[in-house]
């Protein structure tokens, strides 16, 4: 009985196996967080040994736990996106480190290419904008400077995490899927496959790369487990959180609040365009046929309440901030704008520092602290008028994350969006995400909307303030963020 399907999430800090029911629920899960390199300041890296050897131990681990290859039905891979991994295909081994997304070795490339002007054609042809964070111009360095790449010739093997996978896995199958095609500066995001022009302003050579697939179909079969198992599906980590969230119609979108927050949108079958610095990216791909999604990143989440906790000693635990801001009535007046390390969508303000405002004699830990959460529903609103400048307004918001285990952030989303807040039960929404995916693959569903029944039980949370206490909230934070923006200029 092929009762399981069994997800690889390759993610930033850990890698992860986990099996799943028809029925969506997790049996099993087994994770090892995986080492980080920092060789010099801005720079990270991984080592693609080790993410295939973690994978292969915690799959083998749960493939045994389920009795053995023949009770899978099918393998999914979730990954990190944007990380470039280099490889020999003769050997199959790697040939330097993999370059991570938080990388920002390459910040002078894209300077130079954006003083060039050269932003507003990648845009249009990628839907992303010139930043470090997306994989071309990581490779375009690498075949730079690091001599072996160059000298591999034919034999250098270029790909993004999950195509590493696949390739360890099926024993040389050399393909990416679309969402992860999509985030490399690389792919034409209208036509889903590499584009010559794009190729050669950053200096990637076409016979290196995979070829691009979709996101469901027989991507290849493992025998590493014993016994053949296919692999059946492939998505980027924030596609797969916003497909788990089935966010399967336009309009429909998600938030996963972790160190970070990652909103996207479902934006229809046209390729969309941003006029306010959002992202635009291929959200699935079947049957050739793409579907689209509007991303927006908020720099700092999760990270803020750690901040909280760690640095000014406010919290003693990130779960004391519910409490906290539930014992006071309002914010009195306290703004805090969590600019970090810069401000991201839809300011882009790197040198942004943060600021807490409107302190008296009268606040106190509480208030700042329900400053820091309340900030998380004022990002949201921007990015909500954002997308929705774009023509992609949110119908609904599906938020999952660490951070949502906060009650009063979750319900304060709601008040302040205006909008019907769903938290589901189960919150590991990237790995059901690819079970949905790998589940529609191998026949157990006939689309997505019949996988959708995976994702179970949720929550909602109904905006339950009114408008003038919205209008005030809104405008003191507008004033906050007009001061952090004079000051960083
Ligand atoms: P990541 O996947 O980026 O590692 P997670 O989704 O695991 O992050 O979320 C962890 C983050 O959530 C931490 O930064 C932590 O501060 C925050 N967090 C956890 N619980 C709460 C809570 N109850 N209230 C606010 N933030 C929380």
């Amino acid at each position: 009985m092929t009762d399981h399907i069994l997800v690889l999430d390759a993610g930033t800090t850990s890698t992860r196996a986990m099996l799943f029911g028809r029925d969506g629920r997790c049996v099993a899960s087994k994770a090892k967080p995986l080492t980080q390199h920092y060789p010099r300041p801005g720079e990270v890296e991984h080592d693609a040994a080790e993410i295939w050897e973690y994978t292969r131990t915690a799959a083998a681990a749960m493939i045994e736990r389920a009795g053995g290859a023949d009770r899978i039905a099918a393998i999914g891979i979730a990954n990190q996106r944007e990380t470039v991994v280099f490889w020999s295909r003769r050997t199959g081994e790697p040939l330097a480190r993999a370059i991570v997304w938080q990388d920002r070795r390459t910040a002078a490339i894209c300077r130079d290419l954006r003083e060039k002007g050269l932003e507003d054609a990648v845009q249009a042809r990628t839907g992303l904008l010139l930043d470090p964070y997306f994989s071309g111009t990581k490779i375009g360095w690498a075949l730079e400077h690091w001599p072996q790449l160059a000298d591999a010739g034919d034999d250098l093997a270029i790909g993004t995490v999950e195509s590493w996978l696949l390739w360890k896995l099926t024993g040389g199958d050399h393909a990416t899927d679309a969402t992860n095609a999509s985030r490399t500066l690389l792919m034409g995001l209208g036509s889903g496959a590499w584009d010559d022009g794009l190729l050669d302003l950053f200096g990637v050579p076409r016979a290196s790369l995979p070829r691009i697939t979709d996101n469901v179909g027989e991507l290849g079969h493992t025998r590493c487990f014993g016994g053949a198992i296919p692999v059946t599906a492939m998505a980027g980590d924030q596609q797969a959180a916003t497909i788990g969230q089935a966010c399967l119609s336009r309009g429909e979108a998600k938030a996963t609040f972790g160190t970070g927050a990652f909103i996207l949108a479902n934006a229809g079958t046209s390729p969309p365009s941003s006029r306010n610095r959002l992202l635009a990216t291929v959200l699935w791909q079947l049957d050739n046929r793409r579907t689209y999604a509007i991303e927006g990143s908020i720099f700092v989440a999760g990270s803020l309440i750690q901040w909280l906790r760690d640095s000014l000693n406010l919290l003693s635990d990130a779960d004391e901030s519910d409490g906290l801001a539930r014992s006071v009535a309002d914010n009195g007046g306290v703004y805090l704008v969590p600019a970090l390390s810069g401000i991201g969508a839809p300011w882009w303000q790197p040198d942004a520092r943060a600021a807490i405002s409107g302190l008296s004699f009268s606040a106190t830990r509480a208030h700042v602290v329900r400053a820091a959460l309340e900030s998380m529903a004022h990002q949201c609103h921007d990015l909500k008028a954002a997308f929705a400048a774009d023509g992609a307004d949110w119908a609904t918001l599906r938020i999952d994350g660490g951070m949502v285990a906060n009650d009063w952030m979750a319900q304060d989303i709601a008040d302040m969006l205006d909008l019907t807040v769903e938290r589901p039960a189960f919150a590991e929404t990237t790995a059901l995400g690819v079970a949905m995916l790998t589940g529609v693959g191998c026949g157990w569903f006939a689309d997505l909307e019949e996988a959708a029944a995976m994702r179970g039980a949720v929550e909602c949370f109904e905006p339950a303030i009114d408008g003038v206490t919205r209008d005030r909230r809104l405008t003191g934070w507008r004033d906050a963020v007009a001061r952090v923006m004079e000051t960083s200029r």
